[in-house]
């Protein structure tokens, strides 16, 4: 990791990019105090058996950040660094993310302190039905709806429903989206981030005259996000030259084949020691020579260590966080173009909202309909940032953020203050 990780605060430094956002809207320090807090947070201690008989207590979060403009929305994310700080910046990411896609939620993100991998099936299944138990007082199919991040799944979805539904003594499928398509999942849910990833890529190369075509594209993460990134970026005949986990990077410069890499990785557990390719230590993927770098792992990752040296023209966040402040005035006076977490990873919230409204009607969209309505409110959205952009000549996550936060602080105003 490229950042130092003991002083490196992700809630500090999405406070950080609030404060230059509301600067630029001119917002009041009331109206400031009110967006910038988070609106509830639980922390929840709970007893988990392991399979060994021991009885081991895991701390979790729940953070609801915003819910001006309607329910909470948020990931699950199951890590050893999970912390609160890091569990807020996400929820109060989610809220921006929301208002800038234009989707009726608010902001929330959850956590548990946990090694999944080194959990068996049973005891992640205990823990995860123990801590859905534990934050069942603020969840809700219309008050905060989970779904999955960092090292959850539809199955680790699947459990919440369950144990959501036991307890009210019916099934409840709108209360988590990114469940198995079986119980209410949707269609198109699994590759939605990476789908909205390249549609906001495509245009983003559109506008910059660089054909997509032979683009180089190099991807720091290869899970849900960026494993699929790497799959579709590739069949829209980019080629894919580097690629890392948490193992490190591997570097082809005629181009690496994404399925072969990802059945590498089935096998042997890491990119890592692919036939043929070069490794590269755990930052190089960010630096090597390529036309669009997608981090896909985790924040804090370009700094205003090594920002200068990312060679990429356009950097598409499908990672939450993953530039720091600094780092974006490095790129955005080296003409890079970053298309911001907020606005490029939003396509998994907003087929999780189809979901979500699939499930309330009972009534489900195929694929096609999913695909077209996601393209339709991904180019719409960066639309709407690409021409704030040009009017204030200002970076992407600037015009993203300013226009996030007056939507929120618009519903703020509408709705007054109760009572
Ligand atoms: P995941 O657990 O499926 O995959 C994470 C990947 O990142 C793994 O391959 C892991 O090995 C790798 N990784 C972790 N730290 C790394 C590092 N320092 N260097 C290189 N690789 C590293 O998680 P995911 O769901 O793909 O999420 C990745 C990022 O995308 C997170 O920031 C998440 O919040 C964001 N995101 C995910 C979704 C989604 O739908 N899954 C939606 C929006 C945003």
């Amino acid at each position: 990791m490229q950042n130092d990780v003991s002083s490196f605060n992700p809630y500090r430094m999405a406070v950080q990019q609030f404060e230059l956002a509301a600067e630029k809207l001119g917002l009041s320090e009331d109206m400031r105090e009110t967006l910038r807090m988070p609106k509830r947070e639980l922390i929840v201690n709970f007893p988990v058996r392991l399979d060994n008989g021991r009885i081991k207590t895991f701390t979790g979060y729940r953070v609801q950040h915003n819910v001006t403009r309607g329910p909470a929305k948020g990931g699950i994310r199951y890590s050893p660094e999970v912390t609160l700080d890091e569990v807020r910046a996400l929820a109060m990411w989610m809220t921006w993310k929301c208002a800038v896609i234009g989707i009726p939620y608010g902001g929330a993100k959850g956590g548990v302190i946990c090694d999944p991998k080194h959990m068996t099936p049973a005891e992640l299944e205990r823990m995860t039905r123990r801590y859905a138990t534990e934050i069942s007082i603020v969840i809700g199919p219309h008050s905060d709806i989970p779904a999955p991040d960092v090292n959850t799944n539809p199955q680790v979805m699947a459990w919440i429903m369950d144990t959501f539904s036991m307890h009210e003594g019916f099934s409840i499928p709108a209360v988590v989206t990114g469940k198995p398509l079986s119980i209410g999942g949707s269609e198109g849910r699994n590759d939605a981030t990476a789908t909205g990833v390249l549609f906001v890529t495509q245009r983003a190369a559109k506008r910059i005259g660089m054909p997509l075509e032979g683009a180089r594209v190099s991807i720091q993460g290869y899970g849900n996000a960026g494993g699929i990134a790497a799959r579709l970026f590739h069949h829209a005949g980019c080629k894919i030259v580097a690629v890392s986990d948490t193992g490190g990077g591997i570097y082809d410069e005629s181009g690496l084949d994404p399925a072969a890499v990802s059945r590498h990785k089935q096998e042997t557990g890491t990119v890592m020691g692919f036939p043929r390719a070069q490794s590269l230590r755990i930052g190089d993927v960010l630096e090597v020579p390529c036309d669009i770098l997608v981090p896909a792992a985790t924040e804090g990752v370009i700094t205003a260590a090594n920002a200068e040296r990312v060679q990429a023209r356009i950097i598409a966040e499908a990672a939450n966080g993953p530039t720091t402040p600094e780092a974006d005035a490095i790129l955005f006076q080296h003409d890079r173009l970053v298309i911001p977490d907020i606005l490029a990873n939003a396509g998994g919230v907003t087929v999780s909202y189809f979901e979500w409204v699939q499930d309330l009607q009972s009534f489900f969209w195929g694929v096609d309909e999913i695909t077209h309505k996601l393209q339709m409110l991904m180019n719409r959205g960066f639309d709407a940032v690409a021409e704030y952009a040009d009017k204030y000549h200002c970076d992407y996550r600037m015009a993203a953020n300013v226009l996030a936060i007056s939507r929120v602080a618009e519903a703020t105003q509408v709705r007054g203050i109760y009572p």
